[in-house]
């Protein structure tokens, strides 16, 4: 078996591939990690077959989605996924084949409703239904802690002691554990009796992780997070340095409009000189009107230049091939200590 742990903070995921025919699955990817994880996959020659999230994350932003479009490969999810990408829907004990490999899901829902682990010869992938000395939250959407406790108690720590246990989660770099090492000292499981076991649950009083909403809204959708629809955007443009913009001013350029795309109250109180003011809530419908020469070369700035950057990539697919957009932004401008007319 071909077998790497590839952690992003916290977050752990997994390339498990079959020595003899290189197929392989990746596990619960994290999406920023998603060019990482095709180089690991290029440079070991494996083949992915399936990329599999345990469970709907509610805490981080998964990669299944963009990981599978690439690499052709479907994203597989327990059947109660609300995932509209999840192209293969898992139920309790349905076998995964990968090459020589056989993985078996089981369902174990109490973290969120939809959660599996997946069980091998000798490991079990146990995603946030059991971590390394915890065991995942169940005060999250669909989460609930009758669930968690028959998940544990009657399902998952019924395998053999010995088999190894892989987390999604360890804060505190440790690889792997086994049930057997869990049962014995992981301080969730030793509340066995049922009403025991929820109340200590529902009294933990945990803080909502961060970026919860957007992280349920992408996962949950195969929708976009913001950071990823800038990064887009930015990989569509070319940028104007300041230095190349007080230049042009300075020079009295003729062929750059400077488009400041801003809000009217702060295009007023301070714009680059020479700078003719289009909102970008309404930049497509007044393109026509504003922006009559589709040849010319257009620079958007904002305040910050990420308001600026969509603006541009927007542009340049209503057919301004020259639009182009202010690194740094009006702060930026104001900071190095160039003009600004009101
Ligand atoms: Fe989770």
């Amino acid at each position: 078996m071909l077998f790497e742990q590839i952690a992003t903070g916290g977050c752990q995921s997994y390339l498990v591939g079959c020595s003899s025919t290189r197929a392989a699955v990746l596990i619960d990817p994290e999406l920023s990690r998603v060019r990482e994880y095709r180089g690991h996959i290029n440079q070991l020659g494996l083949d992915l077959r399936y990329v599999i999230d345990t469970h709907t994350h509610a805490d981080h932003f998964s990669g299944g989605r963009e990981l599978g479009k690439a690499l052709d490969a479907p994203v597989v999810m327990h059947r109660l996924s609300p995932a509209p990408h999840a192209a293969l829907r898992l139920d309790d004990g349905d076998m995964l084949i990968v090459g020589e490999l056989r993985l078996q899901a089981l369902h174990t829902p109490g973290h969120t409703r939809d959660s599996m682990c997946l069980v091998m010869s000798d490991r079990v992938f146990t995603g946030d239904t059991l971590l390394i000395g915890g065991t995942g939250r169940s005060d999250l959407p669909t989460g609930d802690p009758h669930e968690l406790y028959e998940s544990l108690f009657e399902k998952l720590l019924t395998l053999p002691p010995e088999t190894l246990v892989f987390p999604a989660h360890d804060y505190k770099g440790r690889s792997h554990s086994t049930i057997g090492a869990e049962i014995a000292d992981n301080p969730r499981l030793q509340k066995r009796d049922r009403a025991d076991f929820v109340a200590m649950m529902q009294s933990l009083d945990l803080s909502a992780p961060t970026h919860l909403t957007e992280a349920l809204r992408t996962n949950m959708t195969g929708a976009k997070p913001v950071s990823q629809l800038l990064a887009e955007a930015a990989a569509k443009l070319p940028f104007m340095s300041l230095a190349e913009l007080a230049l042009r001013v300075g020079g009295n350029s003729r062929d750059l409009v400077i488009l400041d795309v801003r809000e009217k109250d702060a295009f007023e109180a301070g714009h680059i000189p020479g700078a003719i003011h289009l909102p970008r809530g309404q930049l497509e419908l007044r393109v026509n009107s504003e922006l009559p020469d589709p040849t010319a070369k257009i620079l958007t700035c904002c305040e910050f230049g990420k308001i600026s950057t969509l603006a541009a990539a927007t542009l340049r697919e209503l057919g301004y091939l020259r639009a182009t957009a202010l690194e740094g932004g009006l702060k930026g401008w104001r900071d190095a200590g160039h003009p600004l007319t009101v």
